[in-house]
């Protein structure tokens, strides 16, 4: 079973004028699309030929020898769940998220100013996340390809921060991306799903 590049969850224009048609043409269609070609290339053949993209991930996250399995595998999943984090949308959510935004995060201000920190001092390419760790929200940041599953916690909601994902739209400047990210572009209730399916698995 080859992995796929899944399509888009909403048309290349939706997010205009925030993130622009062409950017998620060359993100998706160029970016996305090389890291599944090569991770299947890398696969072929190998034991890790039928594996699922996530134990592929987790078998190879701590294996210097499969460096580069795991970063394009790693980076397809990374894409997947971006993808589904955007819509226009951002500002402050409602319900169950808000709530413990604001009891592990010290509310919806305090979690923006650390999510656009985390997001525009990763040095070089890589994510920042809101996740779940040991049952409470955090914000981290990962290089590169890093990706929270391998560190144990649960993804709830990321912005790519790889120039790839801002240049054609904002050039060099980051914390314009990430603020228009965090106050026009988060699907908040992808991240209330995500919290919820984790409680789902807990009971
Ligand atoms: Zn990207």
């Amino acid at each position: 079973m080859a992995f796929e590049l899944p399509p888009l969850p909403f048309a290349k224009d939706a997010l205009e004028p925030y993130m622009s048609a062409k950017t998620l043409e060359f993100h998706h269609d160029k970016h996305h699309a090389a890291y599944v070609k090569t991770a299947n290339d890398l696969v072929k053949d190998t034991p890790f030929e039928n594996k699922s993209l996530e134990d592929v991930i987790l078998a190879t996250a701590k294996d210097e020898s499969k460096a580069t399995l795991f970063n394009n595998t790693a980076q397809i999943w990374n894409h997947t769940f971006f993808w589904n984090c955007l819509k226009k949308g951002g500002g402050k959510p409602g319900g169950d998220i808000a709530k413990r935004i604001d009891s592990d995060l010290g509310g919806y201000e305090k979690f923006a100013e650390e999510f656009k920190k985390a997001a525009t001092t990763q040095f070089g390419s890589g994510w920042a996340w809101l996740v779940l760790d040991k049952g409470k929200l955090k914000v981290v940041k990962t290089p590169n390809a890093g990706n929270p599953l391998a560190q144990g916690q649960v993804a709830l909601l990321t912005v790519d921060v790889w120039e790839h994902a801002y240049y054609l739209d904002f050039q060099n400047r980051r914390p314009d991306f990430v603020t228009t990210f965090i106050d026009h572009l988060i699907n908040w209730d992808y991240v209330q799903r995500n919290l919820e399916a984790k409680h789902a698995l807990a009971h």
